[in-house]
């Protein structure tokens, strides 16, 4: 299978699984988008309102902003891979579970080894807390870990920016040193297909702060 296969293909599972109970307020999953070899990825928290509507991720008011704030370090977003730590709406766009998280970690694990990105951005504390389970995201925030040959970058959530405007400048400056990120990453190992029942569940390697 080609990379753009595999993608079809999780995108495929995530619109008709029932591993966790976020399907049941499902309308349309949002596995994510943008191209297969992007460099750098985006990771938040699980669809709203409005991607639950059309499927597709950051489309209401905090995907706005983000598109303003990767236009502002010259990016767009058809350049970059967006998705989620559940790719299923939780209702009233409650907290994502423990048990929800770790029903779909498979599929975003198998998008991670798929696109192979240098730089992962977590943006808001769950996609933050698949790397760095016990981090704050206030201490955290801006820095790079290298998590299997990849830079692990946490953000704030852009939603949080929004509802808390003291938080602004500081998702601001984070993300004005993306570019410098993604010129530190250097390259990462190259991709390798799995096969179809092999997942890259290797324990991180020791995360170190870049
Ligand atoms: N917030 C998220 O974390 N993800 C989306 O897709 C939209 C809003
Ligand atoms: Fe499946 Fe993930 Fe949706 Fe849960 S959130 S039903 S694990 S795709």
């Amino acid at each position: 299978m080609t990379r753009e296969e595999i993608l079809k293909k999780i995108a495929a599972e995530t619109a008709v699984c029932t591993k966790c109970e976020l399907h049941y307020s499902r309308k349309k999953s949002v596995p994510g988008a943008g191209p297969v070899d992007a460099d750098l990825m985006f990771i938040g928290e699980g669809p709203g309102f409005h991607e639950n509507e059309q499927g597709v991720p950051f489309v209401g008011a905090a995907g706005n902003f983000l598109d303003e704030l990767l236009e502002s370090v010259g990016l767009e977003r058809t350049q970059v891979f967006i998705t989620n730590v559940v790719k299923c709406r939780p209702p009233s766009n409650r907290d994502p579970q423990a048990e929800e998280l770790a029903a779909c970690d498979g599929y975003l694990e198998r998008q991670i080894h798929t696109i192979n990105p240098k730089v992962i951005v977590t943006l808001g504390r769950f996609s933050m807390h698949k790397f760095l389970p016990n981090a704050k995201i206030s201490q955290t925030h801006g820095q790079a870990v290298r998590v299997k040959g990849r830079l692990v970058v946490p953000f704030y959530h852009p939603a949080a920016a929004l509802h808390q405007p003291s938080l602004r400048p500081i998702v601001e400056e984070d993300f004005a040193r993306l570019p410098e990120w993604i010129e530190k990453a250097g390259d990462v190992p190259e991709y390798v297909e799995l096969s179809e029942d092999e997942s890259d569940d290797s324990k991180p390697e020791q995360l170190s702060l870049f």
